[in-house]
């Protein structure tokens, strides 16, 4: 076995009187030069990659890349920019998957503002943390005025607050620690251990997981989520969600919390908020609206009314990094009341103490679940500064007409069937084979979408309604064409079609169903 060459060269430790070479690569006033260099190097790979990249993925599988990421040792560092850029490409680059192309029409991720994307480059250059004052300065006013300005869009009133947080599982988790805390409120600690089993949170069956796993983490019982099931149009209903309170009452439960969506992950459907708010607001009952996805809709010149009751909530989970064309991570909390805040907080003597809250130093630690926090703030500040709300909310818009037309698209097409209609940007749907059996149809829609992914032409999710296996498309693009909805719907029956062809055989397919779903040959 030989040893790497260059293990036996012994490494300079200084390049001049004062200075090594690892402090060459530290932002300073005497490296400004560098960081201008290394900086624009690196946008000018991403741009190039923008501009020349020809679908939204390489259909790269991990076994391609794993080894291409594990060969490299990082103990043996390039000491070059060009060079690691150059690597770069093969390890990340060249085989991401971009959000920003119009067959991109998986998730909820969205193109990015090129104004967040200059915000994101001055945040982590000057690398202020939100956490307190003393580390941020300017950077914690900018932050409370973007809280004020969002809850003033949904109209929480005018002892509003919020932060700032990593996404849109964390804001949940975060309002439903308030919302436990308030529900406990007085009770002493052999109370708390006795009514922490007995809390409820009622949402919908068709609701964000990170519900779920915030009760977990919050220490509620295992059942402490009770899933109101929806009908075909996915909205909770008032009248169930009136139902499970009184029901979890009766039993002797307490329910901390309704969680209602402004915008369900899988069918961006919209729960009736007017009513759902007006329950708890006789019953007594927290309402939290989880506006992750539907957020958008604060700023849309046309579709604000869609969210019309979610003023009424608590508290409110908006996340930019999804409709408001924000890079992630941009999200926040919103509370109606910002006394609730306070059972977040915790004086460190070091950082936040109780002496600053006297002296009215804004720490915003003293509201948040984090302490070093990234100003991701600053994204949103220089959109609104450089385009406004109405041009975000206008993308927005775009989207959702763009759904509108897709689903009708879908809608007419026979070789598809479409679930929910959504107000928002996404379709539903499904393949169907003429008259091949649900197995088959289920494994031809799973088969289409891994198919299409490995094409790198397209890229749809999935996701199972009622029991069947359906394909989804989240429009967060509106540089996505009718055309391109087209073409993908033809990519997706062809891969379909050609499964079920292959298979149709080799599957229990009702005799009379399986000579009508292609040509046998
Ligand atoms: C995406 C989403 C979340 C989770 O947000 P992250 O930012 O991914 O953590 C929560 N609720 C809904 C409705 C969502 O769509």
């Amino acid at each position: 076995m030989t040893l790497p060459v260059h293990a036996a060269e012994p490494t300079p430790t200084r390049v001049g009187a004062d200075a090594t070479p690892a402090r060459a690569h530290l932002l300073h006033d005497g490296t400004v030069e560098d960081y201008r260099r290394a900086v624009a190097a690196g946008v000018d790979r991403v741009a190039r990659r923008v501009a020349e990249v020809d679908g939204p993925f390489t259909g790269v599988r991990p076994a391609d890349l794993a080894p291409v990421v594990d060969a490299i040792d990082l103990d043996r560092p390039l000491g070059d920019t060009t060079a690691a850029l150059d690597e770069l490409e093969d390890v990340y680059l060249r085989d991401a998957v971009w959000f920003h192309h119009p067959r991109y029409l998986a998730h909820l991720n969205c193109p990015v503002v090129i104004p967040a994307l200059l915000g994101e480059a001055v945040l982590s250059a000057v690398n202020s943390s939100l956490d307190t004052w003393d580390q941020s300065a300017g950077g914690t006013l900018i932050e409370r005025r973007l809280v004020d300005w969002t809850a003033a869009r949904i109209g929480l009133g005018p002892a509003a607050d919020g932060v700032f947080t990593s996404g849109g599982t964390q804001s949940n988790l975060h309002a439903l620690l308030l919302a436990r805390e308030e529900a406990l409120a007085g009770a002493d600690p052999a109370d708390r251990r006795m009514l922490l089993p007995q809390l409820r949170i009622i949402a919908s069956a068709a609701g964000h997981f990170s519900v779920q796993k915030a009760a977990k983490l919050l220490g509620l019982a295992p059942d402490a989520v009770v899933t109101v099931e929806t009908g075909p149009d996915r909205r909770m209903r008032p009248g169930a969600v009136r139902h499970e309170i009184t029901r979890c009452r009766r039993a002797g439960l307490r329910v901390m919390a309704v969680v209602a969506t402004a915008g369900t992950t899988d069918f961006g459907t919209i729960d009736p908020l007017d009513g759902i708010g007006e329950v708890c607001a006789d019953t007594g009952v927290w309402l939290h609206v989880d506006a992750a996805y539907g957020c958008g809709l604060l700023v849309s010149p046309t579709r604000r009314h869609l969210l019309d009751g979610i003023e009424r909530a608590d508290s409110v989970t908006v996340d930019f990094h999804k409709s408001f064309f924000q890079p992630v991570s941009s999200s926040a909390l919103v509370v109606r009341d910002r006394r609730v805040l306070r059972h977040a907080t915790w004086h460190a003597d070091y950082l936040n103490p109780a002496r600053a809250v006297a002296e009215r130093i804004p720490n915003q630690v003293d509201k948040s679940l984090q302490t070093t926090r990234r100003f991701d703030a600053l994204k949103l500040w220089l959109t609104l500064r450089i385009m406004g709300p109405d041009a975000v909310g206008a993308l927005f818009d775009e989207v959702c007409d763009r759904a509108d037309e897709a689903w009708d698209l879908v809608a007419a097409d026979p070789r598809f069937e479409v679930a929910t209609r959504s107000p928002l940007s996404t379709v539903v749907f499904r393949w169907v084979p003429a008259g091949a059996g649900r197995e088959l149809a289920d494994q031809a829609n799973l088969h289409a979408r891994a198919a299409l992914a490995a094409s790198g032409l397209a890229v749809v999710a999935g996701t199972r309604v009622d029991g069947r296996q359906h394909l989804k498309f989240t429009l967060l693009n509106p540089a996505t064409t009718r055309d391109d909805v087209a073409a993908v719907l033809d990519l997706i029956a062809e891969h379909a079609g050609r499964y079920v062809h292959d298979h149709a055989a080799a599957l229990p397919v009702p005799a009379s169903a399986a000579g009508l779903t292609c040509p046998v040959g």
